[in-house]
């Protein structure tokens, strides 16, 4: 047993790592299931990450914004925040545009990156009289400093794929927009938790803005959700298998941001939306 630079003996099957690692192909079986035998080093563990919708909130104006920025504000106090915010109607807009000029998902990635960014630079300009910054991927090397100074910092949602996004099984929209992009941050960093602020209670059986029969689902795992086949969904589809491989954040609510304390409640671990989680064991 060889011992690593911090002084701690290393677990013994990271020296058949290294032969694995030096010898087969780096999509080896055996060595994928061998590279995650270490426990993982959770790296911002006490964060709360929360994504700020952008057509179910930002896009309502003053009377959806303000007060729930005033309730990020209070929660500060209580809460190391990571808020990142989506596009919205402005993306939807551009993406039929481009869209209708044959243009391709990677382009269409890098046009609702930057709606998620002027969304993100709006609720900066808001938040910045309480010390709050937003902070660009490229710039995420000083998110802890951000956090430790001030407890929280804004960033835009959408994931930096840029014109390298995935291209989606069917159609050009970009598959993986700002719910997946918040939600690998708390992911990667293991936060506490992550909480979807949108215009609605959480998951219905339909979109509720279109089907009035639909039922509220407080809880359910992604399999359920699978099984289910709804013809919509409130997060992107995404997020299912983003959530079946997750390591760290199993589990997501989303909450509906129109109603004052829900997102309060939330951090402080309470169920007010709908659950969605892995399921199983990891
Ligand atoms: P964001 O602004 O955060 O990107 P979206 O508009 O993309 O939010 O997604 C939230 C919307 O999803 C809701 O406002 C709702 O109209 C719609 N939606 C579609 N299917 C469902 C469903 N099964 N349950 C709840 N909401 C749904
Ligand atoms: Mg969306």
């Amino acid at each position: 047993m060889s011992v690593s630079a911090s002084g701690s003996a290393e677990l013994p099957g990271l020296a058949d790592l290294a032969a694995l690692l030096s010898d087969r192909s780096l999509d080896d079986a055996a060595l994928a299931a061998r590279s995650d035998e270490a426990p993982e080093t959770p790296v911002l563990p006490g964060v709360s990450v929360l994504k700020i919708g952008g057509q179910s909130l930002m896009d309502r104006g003053r009377t959806a914004v303000l007060p729930l920025v005033d309730e990020i504000v209070a929660a500060t106090q209580r809460h190391k925040l990571l808020i990142g915010t989506g596009g919205g109607t402005r993306a939807r807009h551009a993406y039929a545009l481009a869209a209708e000029l044959g243009l391709p998902t990677g382009v269409l990635s890098e046009i609702g990156s930057a709606v998620a960014g002027q969304n993100a630079t709006m609720l900066g300009y808001l938040l910045a009289k309480h010390g709050i910054p937003v902070v660009e991927a490229n710039a995420f090397g000083t998110l802890p400093l951000r956090l430790a100074e001030v407890g929280a910092a804004v960033f835009p949602g959408m994931p930096p794929y840029g014109m390298w996004q995935r291209v989606p099984h069917e159609g050009v929209i970009p598959p993986y927009r700002t719910d997946a992009g918040c939600y690998l941050v708390a992911e990667t960093y293991a936060c506490q938790q992550m909480i979807f602020i949108k215009d609605e209670d959480g998951l219905f059986t339909a979109n509720p803005k279109s089907d009035p029969g639909a039922t509220f689902i407080p809880e359910i795992t992604v399999d359920e959700l699978l099984a289910r086949n709804l013809p919509d969904l409130v997060l992107e589809r995404g997020m299912l298998e983003l959530l079946q491989n997750a390591r760290h954040v199993r589990s997501v609510q989303v909450v509906n941001g129109l109603v004052p304390g829900n997102v309060t409640r939330a951090l402080a671990g309470e169920h007010v939306g709908t659950i969605i989680s892995a399921g199983g064991s990891q």
